[in-house]
């Protein structure tokens, strides 16, 4: 950490990298579009994760793995799939020094391949649904990338399951949705727009796709997680077939839903500030710092002592915490230090704390006085992990007020335009794929999506004044 990280006012972009690289995220890989996740940000993946991996176990997925390299015949049984993964995919032709008979495909994403699995593993009723997840890395040949938001291979998880009915598949679907929403609100502290996406915007063979969308810091959007109902497409293509209760032979009906690395760089730009990284507590792999200061010897076996204290009752909340006690470097540089990294509550402890019988708390969503305490050690451990639960939902009221102050209703085309130049609208929209492209390309805004949560009644579309029976969020987005 030598260089200041540019302001957001300044260059939002900049900033942006500046914080993933200095807060020791991630860094650029020697292969061009690709990334180097360091400890620090696979921590908060890790926590992303678990999150993420809690809540698929409560709604009775599994997980499993399938292989990386897929035949490229696989890829090619879907239509719409192979039309829409094509210009992406990764295609190994040599192996073991020859040309190989038949190309394989790195995956971009499993359908095909778990799809030719759940063709021999089901036959009956009685087999389904098939309810599984998997983590694993994917690639797609991306031109134009940025650290986490668009890297050439990303981490992530998938669901596929199969259903005997189009409306199981449709309750997974849209159960998926809510179990993201659900994580993105109470553990990203990230207010998300859940919807329908529009027929442009659908995944490459499904019947119908859903998100959550995010607004940033530059008051752009960002997709956090999908979920996608694939009808019988991958059902027909891959021959997935059950016996069902009268012994007649029926296609499976499927979903998939997808969480990736993208989710970090999403915290980061709903969160971060002019000092940095912002982390909710409850995916901080640092929950609370504790910075010892002292000028000499004696000073620093009384604050170690203090700080023992305050280690062994962290500890006994279970309170994810770092004891900074390095030597080389001043309180002034650490406190910085940490900031920039975005640990939610430092805990001073100096000479004078120790005759107080005290400790200073800095709230990191607070830089300065304001956010500073005097806390008794005897009641540490509960200051700190009720700070905790304060910082989670200021975060998400804040980030929430800031979303809801940047989105307009605009009524006609020309505040339309003023209002997706500055941020989310909400607008009428007639259902035209023409209406969407018009303001693509006026605007660059795409239809994120046609939110659940709907005004009522009609109205007229923002572009073509038609009668339109529901709104969509536009805007521009990551
Ligand atoms: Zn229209």
């Amino acid at each position: 950490m030598a260089e200041k990280i540019t302001s957001r006012s300044q260059d939002y972009a900049r900033w942006y990298t500046d914080v993933v690289q200095q807060a020791q995220l991630a860094d650029y890989a020697p292969v061009r579009g690709c990334m180097v996740i360091r400890p620090y940000g696979y921590a908060l993946w890790e926590n992303v994760k678990a999150g993420l991996d809690r809540r698929f176990k409560e709604t009775g997925h599994e997980n499993a793995y399938f292989p990386l390299l897929i035949p490229l015949s696989f890829i090619q049984k879907e239509a719409k799939h192979v039309e829409g993964f094509s210009p992406e995919l990764a295609v190994v032709t040599h192996g073991g020094g020859k040309e190989l008979e038949e190309p394989l495909v790195v995956r971009p994403t499993s359908e095909t391949i778990i799809g030719h699995m759940y063709s021999q593993w089901i036959q009956s009723y009685r087999d389904l649904p098939i309810l599984i997840n998997q983590w694993a890395n994917v690639v797609r040949w991306e031109m134009r990338t940025r650290l986490f938001l668009r890297t050439m291979e990303f981490l992530w998880q998938e669901g596929h399951t199969a259903h005997a009915t189009n409306d199981e598949a449709q309750e997974e679907t849209l159960r998926m949705l809510d179990v993201y929403t659900d994580f993105a609100v109470n553990d990203a502290a990230t207010p998300v727009i859940p919807g329908r996406k529009s027929e442009s915007e659908k995944f490459a063979g499904a019947e119908a796709s859903y998100s959550i969308e995010a607004m940033m810091g530059d008051c752009r959007a960002l997709q956090d997680g999908t979920s996608h109902n694939l009808g019988q497409n991958f059902a027909k293509a891959f021959d997935i077939k059950y016996l069902d209760r009268s012994n007649e032979l029926q296609y499976c009906w499927t979903s998939s839903w997808g969480v990736s690395t993208r989710m970090v760089g999403s915290i980061i730009m709903v969160h971060g500030d002019d000092q940095g990284l912002v982390l909710p507590p409850k995916l901080a792999p640092i929950q609370a710092v504790i910075v010892p200061i002292w000028k000499n010897d004696e000073q620093r076996s009384l604050v170690m002592g203090s700080a023992e204290r305050v280690k062994v009752a962290l500890a006994d909340r279970d309170v994810r915490f770092k004891v900074d006690d390095r030597d080389e470097y001043s309180p002034g540089w650490k406190f910085n230090e940490w900031e920039l990294r975005g640990v939610p509550v430092r805990i001073e402890i100096g000479p004078k704390d120790v005759a107080k019988e005290q400790a200073v708390l800095a709230r990191r969503d607070q830089p300065g006085r304001a956010g500073k305490s005097f806390v008794p050690l005897a009641g540490l451990a509960d200051a700190v992990t009720d700070m905790l639960t304060d910082i989670q939902s200021t975060l998400l009221s804040r980030a929430t007020g800031f979303r809801d102050a940047n989105t307009l209703e605009p009524t006609d085309y020309e505040s339309f335009q003023e209002a997706v130049a500055k941020g989310f609208a909400r607008a009428w929209w007639c259902g035209a794929a023409e209406c969407e492209e018009k303001i693509q390309q006026d605007t660059k805004a795409t239809i994120r999506c046609i939110p659940f949560d709907q005004p009522g009644g009609t109205g007229l579309c923002v572009v073509c004044g038609n009668q339109a029976q529901e709104i969509a969020v536009f805007a521009r987005a990551y």
